[in-house]
């Protein structure tokens, strides 16, 4: 099982919508590759919702006994709060009301796409401090990353 916060799995998916099919070690040392790595093999694995420090935070330079001290980039988002804990919160709140989940929520990889392709509708709103061409963007590639991995696993019910 991988603790995640919903946000780091969603990337992901980009990611994949982008494109990408290998994930590289970043310099902060977080593990945001082996995690992807383990769960583009198995889309059965089980993901445990977090929103505090998960298993992509845990070996990471930034992540102070469990607490991130790492800052975001506001020069395109003044209206975020500049600690990345704190973005974070607020962004990962919003996309666990609008798929229905909560922390703590055990559910495979699979299912989060089915949810992502079932209720995550207009993504506008999520990422709010964004301009919209830059949210415009990452909805297709979200949206691109959700069919690739679901396939031809179209008819599935959301959150099965
Ligand atoms: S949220 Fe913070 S602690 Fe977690 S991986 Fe990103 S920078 Fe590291």
């Amino acid at each position: 099982m991988i603790a995640i916060k919903p946000h780091h799995f969603i990337d992901i998916v980009t990611a994949v919508g982008q494109g990408q099919t290998a994930f590289e070690p970043h310099p902060y040392g977080h593990a945001v590759h082996t995690v992807a790595a383990a769960v583009l093999a198995d889309l059965d694995t089980v993901l445990c919702l977090e929103l505090g420090a998960d298993d992509i935070c845990r070996p990471c330079s930034h992540c102070l006994d469990g607490v991130c001290d790492d800052r975001i980039d506001t020069s395109y988002r003044p209206q975020a709060p500049s600690l990345k804990r704190e973005w974070n919160l607020l962004i990962d709140r919003r996309w666990c009301e609008r798929l229905g989940v909560e922390p703590g929520q055990r559910l495979t990889a699979r299912s989060f796409c089915r949810l992502l392709r079932a209720r995550a509708g207009d993504i506008t709103d999520i990422y709010r401090e964004i301009p919209a061409d830059r949210t415009a963007q990452r909805q297709a590639r979200l949206a691109a990353g959700v069919a690739a991995l679901l396939g031809e696993d179209v008819g599935g019910a959301a959150g099965r």
